[in-house]
């Protein structure tokens, strides 16, 4: 038996960044109500991350991660090879719980560059059609940087971003990021503390003519009222951070930011423990609501005026595929079959890496915010007219926090070739500190050959199929990916290593590596039924009052971290969505 609820105005499948954001900036000012459906359990600074540096418990064993035994994603490398589910973390490690992925997030809060906004026009004018490869399928997004301003400059100042800002009203600061956007505010907090390998780092790329520049970080770098009134205590550099929640809540999160505000309205609930099975449409093909089942196994159904779906990029697009009704055969959005297309990723490496012999750097400290950042190969911010590639990266050298048990592996390649035994541990023990990397975190361009749809064999255990993801590396990453590596080693030389190593070709995507949890795509948004499945607040085009947030709106990946544009998209949405979507409910916004 089903059980009904009463309705709500907005039910949201899932309770992390962006559906806190949306109950955060639209409940306190209006009447509405809201439920959250959160597949994971209620979890709070204090008491659940007090004392919590269990590197095996966290790091090793994932315990804020979503439970694969329930969901799994399957992938292949293209259409005709099998598809194999994810049983053990590897690539990505979408988070579970309430507060989703952000709470163990590493907090680098970019802003996306203008350029990445008008990704295809931008290309096309400066170099020419021929310069996009035929399969390549990028998009411009639906709206400028200058449109999405005043929203990442709200996210930043209510998570209270530390950084140094390169561009005030169209004036480039010394220190900050020259290529930046212009942005009216400088950051509420100045930079977090700089590492010792990052300041090496950062002499040595400024000596190649390089621009360096403090990561802009949403962690703390001292204690902050936001404007919501959360007063937050700022970072203690503890070094355990990525994949575990912060203990003093100096990592911004919907714990420590947006779920405050949402829930003293007392119109506003995050039901744990319920896991969202489909979107139900009525004849009219529009959304009445989500079917969910808790903890016990039952069965409810969830009305409501509106629908978001804010469950990560991966089930987001799950979530419409398998909302299969008469209206809708092939799922919620995906009238004209465009879900699961423009599904992108990143290309995150370490190219080169150095050792320096009587050195150390301390890297069991600090958190991955501790750095400088270049952007002087990052999108176009260099000429692309002789090189045989679009696109770029952000560089940076290994940042804090080296884990003790997943680290142990991570030797510099040639000093030793064992990885047991009396000699491995003593090459381990003068050189575990000594080790470092440069990384890029580079573009994923969309392409016809990478895209998401349905596993025919692999099914979750609720009996419903799980989300089949084809992908790889084409040739302008691998070609991308050279061009860089030539840069790494420019760098880490400069940087005076004693011993060096560059790996010069970018290897087949592998799922079974960690690369970053920075799945974009699939649900991406533009300005054309045709060529997306959203408008530009994520508004689903055949199913108006179903909403999607997140990062799988992007029409492809740029070469930085997501959040700051998932967040000031979420911002952007909630405006639409309180001011001007229920007053003609149901009807596109535009
Ligand atoms: C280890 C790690 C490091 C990261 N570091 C950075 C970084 O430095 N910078 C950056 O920009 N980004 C980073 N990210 C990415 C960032 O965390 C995400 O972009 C962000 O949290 C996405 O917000 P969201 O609301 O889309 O999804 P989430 O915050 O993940 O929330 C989705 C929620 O939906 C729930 N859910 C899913 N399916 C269902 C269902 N069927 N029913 C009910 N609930 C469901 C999940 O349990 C989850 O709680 C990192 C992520 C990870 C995992
Ligand atoms: S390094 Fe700082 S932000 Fe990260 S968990 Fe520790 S105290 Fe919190």
């Amino acid at each position: 038996m089903v059980v009904q609820n009463d309705p709500v105005d907005i039910v949201t499948i899932g309770g992390g960044m962006t559906a806190s954001i949306l109950a955060a900036l639209i409940l306190p000012s209006t009447s509405h109500t809201m439920v959250s459906l959160e597949q994971g359990a209620a979890r709070w600074t204090y008491p659940d991350f007090a004392h919590n540096h269990d590197s095996l418990r966290f790091n090793n064993r994932y315990e804020l991660m979503q439970d694969l035994n329930q969901v799994s994603w399957t992938w292949r490398p293209n259409e005709n090879a099998p598809a194999l589910p994810m049983r053990q973390y590897g690539s990505f490690n979408p988070g579970q719980g309430l507060g989703g992925s952000m709470v163990h997030w590493t907090a680098l809060t970019w802003r996306f560059l203008p350029s990445d906004f008008a990704y295809r026009t931008h290309h096309i004018e400066r170099y020419g059609a021929d310069k996009i490869p035929d399969e390549m399928t990028v998009q411009d997004w639906p709206f400028s940087y200058l449109d999405l301003e005043r929203h990442y400059d709200a996210l930043e100042y209510d998570m209270g971003v530390s950084g140094q800002a390169g561009n005030l009203n169209g004036r480039i600061l010394e220190g900050g990021n020259p290529f930046e956007g212009p942005r009216q505010r400088p950051y509420p907090n100045p930079p977090l503390a700089q590492s010792a390998f990052g300041n090496l780092f950062h002499e040595a790329v400024q000596g190649l003519g390089l621009h360096p520049f403090p990561t802009p970080s949403g962690i703390l770098s001292q204690g902050y009222t936001d404007p919501f009134g959360n007063v937050r205590a700022g970072c203690l550099y503890c070094g355990f951070c990525t994949r575990y929640g912060c203990e003093v809540g100096a990592k911004t999160s919907p714990l420590t930011t947006w779920l405050p505000p949402a829930l003293d309205t007392g119109r506003y609930e995050v039901r744990t423990r319920s896991h969202v099975i489909g979107i139900e449409t009525d004849d009219d093909g529009r959304a009445t609501g989500v079917r969910y089942v808790n903890a016990d196994g039952n069965e409810f159904f969830q009305p409501a005026e509106l629908v978001i779906t804010s469950a990560y990029t991966l089930e987001n697009i799950r979530n419409l595929l398998l909302s299969r009704s008469k209206a809708h055969p092939d799922g919620v959005g995906n009238d004209r079959g465009r879900v699961g297309r423009n599904y992108t990723y990143q290309l995150a490496q370490n190219p080169a890496s150095g050792l320096w012999e009587n050195e150390r750097f301390n890297f069991y400290m600090g958190n991955g915010c501790t750095i400088p950042q270049v952007f002087d190969y990052n999108a176009d911010n260099f000429d692309h007219s002789d090189v045989d590639f679009i696109g770029g990266a952000r560089m940076y050298p290994s940042a804090g926090q080296r884990e003790p048990i997943s680290s142990a592996q991570n030797l510099l390649e040639g000093l030793t070739d064992r990885r047991w035994g009396a000699e491995w541990k003593q090459t381990l023990g003068s050189s575990w500190d000594s080790v470092g990397s440069i990384g890029i975190e580079g573009e994923s361009p969309a392409y016809e050959g990478n895209f998401c749809d349905l596993d025919p064999r692999f099914t979750d255990a609720w009996g419903l199929p799980l989300l089949r993801i084809t992908f790889d590396w084409r040739e302008n990453e691998r070609n991308m990916y050279r061009f860089l590596a030539n840069r790494s080693e420019e760098m880490i030389k400069a940087m005076g290593a004693d011993r060096t190593t560059v790996t010069r070709q970018l290897a087949p995507y592998r799922y079974d590596v960690y690369q970053s949890t920075h799945a974009t795509g699939g649900c991406i948004m533009g300005t054309d039924p045709g060529n997306s499945v959203t408008n530009g607040y994520g508004q689903v085009w055949d199913t108006p009052n179903v909403f999607v947030t997140g990062a799988a709106l992007f029409p492809q990946n740029p070469g930085a971290n997501p959040s700051g544009t998932v967040g000031a998209l979420a911002y952007r949405a909630a405006e639409a969505i309180r001011d001007r979507y229920f007053k003609a409910p149901g009807e596109l916004l535009t």
